[in-house]
């Protein structure tokens, strides 16, 4: 498969897959614009270089978020997509505070390209608190929130200025606007 069709396919079955998924803010959000959004910041912080993992960005949230197991992902986008994949798959068994906890513990075990992967969907996720965050979050929760990301960022192994800064700045706002 060229990677125009893998990109395209990708988005397509996440389309699908998360069809009825929505963004935890205020405005709701169907939750392909968040995958979308990771993709995007991936292949930019790429240079478009790494297409399969722009395939697993657009998928990084399939499994962790709906029945879709790594085999399907395997048999349609491939090996190494499906490792990426679940290097930044929590294990959805565990309580939420544990998972939040081993987030920042494994951060710095993971792949420099899952690494790239995380740092992105971090950003995403900083920068939908700042503008459509969650209607019963409070300040305190949104300033936590922005203290797990930067914790988890700052264990990761990731060189890339551009997105470094691209996360920066998603965080900075993001306590900006909880403090407002
Ligand atoms: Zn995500």
């Amino acid at each position: 498969m060229d990677t125009l069709t893998a990109v395209l396919k990708a988005a397509e079955r996440a389309a699908h897959w998360h069809a009825a998924q929505r963004r935890k803010g205020t405005a709701q959000e169907p939750y392909i614009n968040h995958l979308i959004e990771v993709a995007r910041l991936v292949a930019e912080a790429t240079d478009g270089g790494d297409p399969n993992l722009v395939v697993a960005a657009l998928l990084h949230d399939a499994i962790e978020d709906q029945p879709v197991s790594r085999a399907a992902i395997v048999a349609e986008f491939g090996e190494d997509v499906a490792a990426l994949v679940v290097e930044v798959t929590d294990d959805k068994t565990l309580p939420k505070q544990q998972r939040k906890r081993l987030q920042v513990e494994h951060a710095p075990s993971l792949s420099s390209r899952a690494a790239i992967l995380k740092l992105a969907d971090k950003t995403s996720n900083l920068t939908a608190l700042t503008v459509s965050p969650p209607a019963d979050w409070n300040a305190a929760r949104r300033l936590e929130y922005v203290q797990w990301g930067r914790d988890v960022a700052a264990r990761l192994k990731v060189e890339n200025a551009w997105l470094q800064e691209r996360f920066a700045n998603a965080a900075d706002a993001a306590e900006r606007a909880a403090r407002a």
